[in-house]
């Protein structure tokens, strides 16, 4: 079975994983979706928890602050972003210029939802010494009305950076924003967004979990709820989550995150074993036989309609885009 982990009885908390598939294997859609990306001079951006097939095809796999980074530097006319709206929407922020291409509209985040502008607007009113850092898992709109953007992965960073006269305002993670705390002692008001598939994490599960597997490591997405957050060897971003795994001398993880990063980790790890922590099930009942931790927003993304959005893009490029200031538009002039 080489390091394909088998399927295990319900009881047991594992996924299986595919191998890495080698290029001459993918499939006819796949091989159709290398061929429209030729066409169209597009990238593949994916983030770590979509399918995967889409990561197989991606040209970069990674975290928002990775995927964020890929999209300003790409030389690519059309970014095909395999993520969630507020994503696909930074993309374009930093290429205004460019198509950006989300494989579905409707794929959005628990968070972005949780903190609409105008109520944040009307918030910081309350304090005029407001100083508001903004988890980049949120609106363009938010965006503008803060003073700083940051993802898991430099949150500390940023806090630490802070004016130290200025009163915090952290949005819209709360679980995020309350590790940033621990880790920095700054003080901040939080506002009270979560993520809704981290939140699903439980103790008690995790601590059944750890009775299992006594010597695996544990790795928690500061996302997830101080309960679990305490029970963790490594929290950090899902970027740094490979990387701990990669370089830990330990062969087996329990990861506290959205199932889509397994294959990530399996195809950089394949000699060793990673196990999903068990999430509450949809009665909101404890329980330990369901432990598919997946963000319905982010496997909204199918790489059908990744080949779908992609021919659409081609038809409007052959037709001519009348969006003035598009890259198209430019190209002709
Ligand atoms: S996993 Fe959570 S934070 Fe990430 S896109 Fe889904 S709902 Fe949003």
């Amino acid at each position: 079975m080489g390091n394909v982990i088998e399927m295990q009885p319900l009881d047991v908390d594992r996924l299986s994983v595919r191998k890495p598939m080698p290029k001459a294997k993918f499939d006819p859609l796949a091989r159709e979706i290398f061929t429209l990306k030729k066409q169209l001079n597009a990238v593949i951006l994916a983030h770590n928890y979509q399918v995967p097939e889409i990561q197989d095809v991606a040209d970069y796999v990674g975290d928002s602050l990775g995927l964020s980074q890929q999209a300003a530097t790409t030389k690519a006319d059309v970014i095909v972003f395999c993520g969630v709206h507020f994503m696909a929407e930074t993309a374009k922020i930093l290429n205004p210029g460019k198509i950006v291409i989300l494989p579905d509209k409707d794929a959005g985040c628990s968070l972005e939802e949780s903190c609409p502008a105008d109520k944040l607007a009307e918030f910081q009113k309350t304090n005029p010494n407001f100083w508001t850092i903004a988890y980049i898992n949120c609106s363009a709109d938010v965006k503008a009305l803060s003073d700083v953007i940051c993802t898991s992965g430099n949150a500390v960073k940023i806090v630490e950076a802070a004016p130290k006269d200025k009163d915090l305002l952290f949005v819209p993670d709360e679980n995020l924003g309350a590790w940033v705390m621990e880790q920095t002692g700054r003080p901040m008001t939080l506002w009270r967004g979560n993520c809704y598939a981290h939140v699903e994490f439980r103790r008690e599960a995790l601590l059944r979990l750890k009775d299992k597997f006594p010597k695996a490591k544990v790795v928690v997405h500061p996302e997830s709820l101080r309960e679990v957050r305490e029970l963790a060897d490594a929290i950090c971003s899902t970027e740094k989550m490979i990387s701990y795994c990669k370089s830990s001398p330990d062969k087996q993880f329990i990861v506290v995150t959205e199932s889509g990063i397994i294959h990530r980790m399996q195809k950089q790890c394949p000699d060793k074993e990673f196990i999903c922590a068990p999430v509450y099930d949809v009665m909101k009942m404890p329980t330990d036989s369901c432990r598919c931790s997946e963000c319905k927003y982010m496997k909204m993304n199918t790489l059908q309609k990744v080949r779908e959005l992609s021919c659409r893009s081609i038809s409007l490029n052959e037709r001519g885009c009348p969006s003035r200031g598009c890259w198209r538009s430019r190209r002709a002039e």
